[in-house]
Order: C-alpha cells, then structure tokens, then sequence
C-alpha cells in the first residue's frame, strides 16, 4: 500500500511491480502529481558534492531514459547544468568541487574560465570567474514522469482516497484507514511528500524534516530567453533559471524559516522581484544581463508557484523500512524527488523485500544523521 501519488509514490509503484508485489497506491487529490511534484523545476543533474547523491541520480537517468525508449515522452531535455561563480573564491570551490567529482568517477564536468565560458555561452556577463558545466544534465516534465511511472506499474490506483488513520495489530502496522473503511496490507509505504510526517505519527515516529517554503517563478513568454541554453545557476547566490514554455522558469533557495504543512501554500510577490528586478542582490541579470531586458518589457507577465522543500538533517532522503514493523518510509528528498525518486524508491523496495540488508542501506530512516550545510540548489 503505498499512499500518496506524487513522483515518489508513483515511483514506488512502479518498482513494487517490477518485483511482483500486489500494490495500491492511494491519491486524496484527484488526479496524480499535482502537490509539490509539479512545482518543480523537474531537473536532474549528477554534480553533487558527495557519491551517495550521484550513484542515487544516475540511476534515476538511467530509468528516465529507459521510459523514454518505451515511448514515454518525458519532454526530457538535455540542456545540461551551467554553474557560474562571480567571485575568485567561488572559483576556487567549483575546481575543488570538479576535482572530488573526478575522483568518484563523474569524469564530463567542464571547468572553464569566465571567458572560456562566455565564448561557449554568449548570453553570459563579462568578468565573470570560472564556470563548471556538465551537458548530460538538464530536465524533464514532472507530471509526464509521474503518470509514465503509475502507467508502467501494474498497481491499482486509487484517487480521491485520503488515508486518514493506520491500522495496528500490537506494534504492527497491517493497513490504513480511510473515511470509508479500512484496507489492509502487508506494507505500507509512506510516500506523502509534505504530508509524510503527520502520517508517521500516527504510528510514533517523529520523522526528522523541516518544511521549507520555495518558489518557482514562471515567465510564461520571453523572446530573449535563450532556449537552449542550460539550467543557468549563480554559484554564489544559487539563484537560477532555465528555459521553459517561450520563456524560463527561475528559482533560488535562500535559507529560510520551517513552517507547519499546509496544502493551500500561498506564493509571495517578493520573491518574483527578487530574481527578476535587477536591483536585487540575486537578481537573475547579474550573470545573464539580457534578464534586465525582460524585466524592462512592456506587458510582461509572470506568476509564481510554492511548494516546500522537505529537507532532513543531512539533506538525504528516508528510504526504507521504519522501527515499526510494516511501515516504511520514501520521503524528505529534501528538494531533490524528481532526480532522486528512480534511485530512491528501487532502493526502498528492495529494502522492503530484503534484497538489501539495513546496514547496505545508508538512506534507511534510522540512520545516524550528520548536519550537512544547505546545497546552493
Ligand atoms: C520550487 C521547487 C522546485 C523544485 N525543483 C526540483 C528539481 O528541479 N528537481 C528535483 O529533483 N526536485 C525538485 N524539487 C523537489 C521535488 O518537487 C520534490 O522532492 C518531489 O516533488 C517530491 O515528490 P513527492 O511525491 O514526495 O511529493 P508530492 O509531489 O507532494 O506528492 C505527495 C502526494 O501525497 C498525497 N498525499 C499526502 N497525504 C496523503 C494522504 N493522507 N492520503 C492520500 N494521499 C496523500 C498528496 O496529495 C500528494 O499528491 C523542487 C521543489 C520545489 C518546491
């Protein structure tokens, strides 16, 4: 039983088929992927700062592409990923950073100058510091991604269905509970992005995230956009945009406060001025002067999606079975659930089906955490 119908779910589903299991997979909204999923940027990329991170992404590639050969289409894109840095220091971390990347085998990340960087993207400002570039980077459409997983699946979906309770025999969890009855089952998979924690509790367990409200600002129609330009990010304020619709999506992921979880999260207009007034201090046009044009335009439009950011103390998901016997958790990417959910949800049902031990499980729930600093993106 796998609750929630977000790409983590639906990624559940679609390995829990693949290993024989009889699944349900039920949605409270009434069509899938339509929570935090499809706020996303849907971007996938292979530079992190740590191996864990790469091997789970390359595997979820590996799948995407695989659904790509089965005739999905993701509108996958590889535009590649494009980190600027503005300062010497910024410059210095992004060598250091190619150098670990090579020594765990990502070996096609670019390191450029700044003018290096400006001859191969022209869009880009002059005196800029040194870049990293990696092309296999870039994005797909989160939605398509979730309904080709569900369609690929042999489980049987359920919309329209809130899991409101859990069921329990002794310490067990045997099923879930809903307005109208209960279903029982052998495992339940808690896969309710946001929601993950209020249902964990139910059980006792007190999951370990914090609820960060992001934005994705949408530019619905800019002609200077160039579009096939990478995922353009600003190393040093982590402000970023990509080419999207005849326009971008822009993004950034400056600290912020936790809040409680709230389905109806409100989008704040600062945070659209923020990248697109070219005052700010992370303004979009400080590494790509043509976003000042677009803010200039007459008549532009944009709007503003939220969603939150699930981040765990070590910013890795929770992948596996809980202390509580048949409960497991797929939940807290921490911003990462799209490139994450392939790599992530294999791993859960293998855990589940004891194809891999705890101790060869270095994302299960109840691992020792250490704090790791928030990633640029
Ligand atoms: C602005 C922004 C940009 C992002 N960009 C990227 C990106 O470029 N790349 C990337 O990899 N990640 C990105 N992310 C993160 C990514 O969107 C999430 O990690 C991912 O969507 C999480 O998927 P999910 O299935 O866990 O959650 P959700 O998509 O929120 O799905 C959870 C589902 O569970 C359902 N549910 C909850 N409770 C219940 C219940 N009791 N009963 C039944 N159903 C229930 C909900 O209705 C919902 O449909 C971004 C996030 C944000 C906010």
């Amino acid at each position: 039983m796998i609750v929630g119908g977000g790409v983590v779910g639906c990624a559940t589903a679609f390995f829990a088929g693949r290993a024989g299991l009889s699944t349900v997979l039920l949605e409270k909204r009434p069509a899938l992927a339509t929570l935090t999923t499809p706020v996303s940027s849907g971007a996938f990329r292979l530079q992190f700062d740590n191996p864990e991170e790469i091997a789970l992404v390359r595997e979820s590639v590996a799948l995407f592409d695989e659904l790509q050969d089965r005739g999905h289409d993701l509108e996958l894109r590889r535009q590649g990923y494009l980190f600027v840095a503005t300062t010497q220091d910024g410059a210095a971390a992004q060598a250091e950073l190619v150098a670990r990347q090579r020594e765990w085998g990502l070996d096609d990340v670019e390191l450029m100058s700044g003018e290096e960087a400006r001859r191969r993207f022209p869009y880009l400002a002059e005196g800029l510091c040194g870049a990293r570039f990696r092309q296999r980077d870039g994005w797909l459409n989160p939605r398509r991604l979730s309904q080709a997983l569900a369609a690929e699946s042999a489980a049987t979906v359920l919309l329209d269905r809130e899991v409101v309770g859990l069921e329990r025999q002794g310490d067990r969890v045997t099923g879930v509970r809903l307005a109208d009855g209960v279903v029982s089952a052998g495992w339940v998979v808690i896969a309710a992005g946001p929601l993950s924690a209020g249902l964990a509790i139910k059980a006792g367990i007190d999951l370990p995230i914090q609820l960060v409200r992001r934005h994705k600002l949408v530019v619905p129609d800019a002609p200077q956009v160039p579009g096939r330009a990478p995922m353009t990010i600003e190393y040093e304020t982590g402000a970023h945009w990509r080419p999207a619709l005849r326009g971008a999506y822009g993004l950034w992921t400056a600290p912020a406060p936790a809040e409680g979880a709230r389905e109806d999260l409100p989008a704040s207009a600062e945070f659209g001025f923020g990248l697109l007034d070219p005052r700010s201090d992370h303004a979009l046009a400080r590494v790509a002067p043509f976003w000042k044009e677009v803010w200039e335009t007459p008549g532009l439009q944009w709007w503003l999606q939220a969603g939150y950011y699930d981040y765990t103390p070590d910013r890795r998901p929770l992948l596996g079975p809980t202390p509580v016997p048949g409960l497991a958790l797929n939940t807290g990417y921490s911003g990462h659930g799209i490139m994450g959910s392939g790599g992530g949800s294999r791993r859960v049902i293998d855990a589940i089906t004891g194809r891999i031990e705890p101790r060869d499980n270095p994302l299960r729930p109840d691992r020792p955490m250490l704090e790791r600093r928030f990633d640029v993106l």
